[in-house]
């Protein structure tokens, strides 16, 4: 068989959407899948809708999330251009063709394609048989000179020898028009595979752009990793035939065919994305997690003017990294190891103050402190599990009191952790600072 060639082929007259990820993930797949090429067509002929800041959106959501087009525009190919709105000679040439075979006539100043009336049937390769048969003429040019999607559709799908239109179900309807002109021009039908749509998290119907969670934007800004992303994506409408959800690309890329789309509707649920989000986080090698991190961060503005050192914030990030659930969690995370001034959670000082003698047990760990090993984990849990030893006391009548002095709150990365990323100086002077007042 020949090299197969699809194309996600995006109107950029709005945000660029789950919806529309999804079903170039889906196309982006299919040509990995089988070493076939992934074209990227602009179809921008509603000059009243489209805008350039929409479909610098969808350039740069396709490439966040690792979707890179093999033909399109900034890369060229054979059958450019990849934007509608600069074919208009191609669109010309293939309209005399129909003239010329007598299947336009004119009406009210709109050109209308002659149909066959002829039953459609196309084998989808999700759907299955699926028939259906035009009743009217339908316009192919309006009578502002513009010609109409079903046309430059079709056309596009031809002359850039498109082999399977991989797309959103909400289109099965019109694929009637589209093969009636394929066959107008005498054209081979590509196979078509229709996705399944996308329902929204709760009660019934297609998720919209509307719908929150709904902007693939929204997750870049929030810190989502796009790989996490895409892996989620891959799931809304694909499952590789067995109970494993988080799955390398490489592998979903491997396992990937159109048979294995489901024909069900698919249900957003953020809360799954959320978690293989988080799954993906606590993944991360600790070089990338940093990278990521502190790129976050800045983006965010955390720190404003004042920088932390590289290898100071690199230790708090991965210290923190198994607790967070996602990159957003992380500024709210780490506040208290870049500044003395936190709150003390009150809640949590009444009831470590409600048994034992915490006083005491601080008094001891601050007495032991200058001549603690700080090197490791290791040698500061030793360092406690000594002092409870010969106290008779537990870890935990250390752990708590200083984890809420050291901090100003309960929960929070490990606490032998917490004191080697502090270090002694801060340590010892926030742990003075607490009792001081306590
Ligand atoms: N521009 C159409 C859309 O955004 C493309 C339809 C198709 O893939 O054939 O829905």
């Amino acid at each position: 068989m020949s090299q197969v060639r699809v194309r996600f082929a995006p109107s950029p007259t709005g945000f660029f959407h789950i919806g529309s990820a999804r079903t170039a993930l889906f196309n982006w797949l299919y040509a990995r899948h089988t070493g076939g090429v992934f074209i990227l067509r602009v179809e921008d002929t509603d000059q009243t809708r489209n805008s350039e800041e929409f479909l610098n959106l969808i350039y740069n959501s396709l490439r966040w999330l690792g979707m890179n087009w093999d033909e399109g525009p900034g890369i060229g190919g054979d059958f450019g251009p990849y934007r509608q709105s600069e074919r208009s000679a191609i669109y010309k040439e293939y309209l005399e063709r129909l003239k010329a075979a007598g299947r336009t006539y004119e009406k009210d100043g709109a050109l209308f394609f002659k149909i066959s009336g002829e039953p459609q049937v196309i084998e989808d390769a999700i759907r299955g048989r699926v028939e259906r048969t035009e009743e009217k003429d339908f316009v192919i040019v309006r009578s502002d000179g513009n010609p109409v999607f079903h046309f430059v559709n079709v056309v596009d799908d031809i002359a850039m020898k498109v082999t399977h239109v991989i797309r959103g179900e909400d289109h099965l309807s019109n694929t009637s028009k589209h093969t009636e002109l394929f066959k107008a021009f005498g054209a081979p039908l590509p196979i078509y595979a229709h996705i399944p749509l996308i329902l929204k998290q709760n009660g019934p119907g297609k998720m919209s752009k509307r719908d929150q969670g709904a902007l693939i934007e929204e997750y870049q800004n929030r810190g989502f990793l796009p790989e996490a992303l895409v892996n989620f994506l891959c799931l809304l409408g694909w499952s590789p035939k067995d109970d494993r959800e988080k799955l390398p690309i490489e592998e979903v890329i491997r396992l990937f065919d159109l048979p294995g789309i489901n024909q069900s509707n698919a249900r957003f649920d953020e809360k799954k994305l959320s978690h293989m989000n988080m799954g993906y986080l606590h993944a991360m090698a600790p070089d990338a997690c940093f990278a990521f991190a502190r790129d976050f961060l800045a983006k965010r503005k955390v720190f404003g003017e004042n920088a932390p050192e590289d290898a100071y914030l690199r230790e708090v990030v991965l210290l923190c990294q198994p607790k967070i659930r996602s990159f957003e969690d992380l500024p709210g995370f780490i506040g208290y190891f870049f500044s003395d001034d936190y709150a003390i959670d009150q809640k949590a000082r009444e009831k470590v103050f409600s048994k034992g003698d915490p006083k005491v047990r601080l008094g001891e760990l601050v007495a032991a402190l200058p001549a603690a090993d700080f090197a490791t984990d290791a040698a500061l849990e030793a360092l406690v599990q000594q002092l409870a030893a010969s106290h008779g006391a537990s870890t935990g009548d250390y752990i708590h009191p200083a984890r809420l002095a050291l901090s100003g709150t309960p929960v929070g990365p490990s606490f032998y952790g917490l004191l080697r990323v502090l270090g002694r100086d801060r340590v010892t002077q926030r742990l003075q600072r607490f009792l001081a007042t306590a």
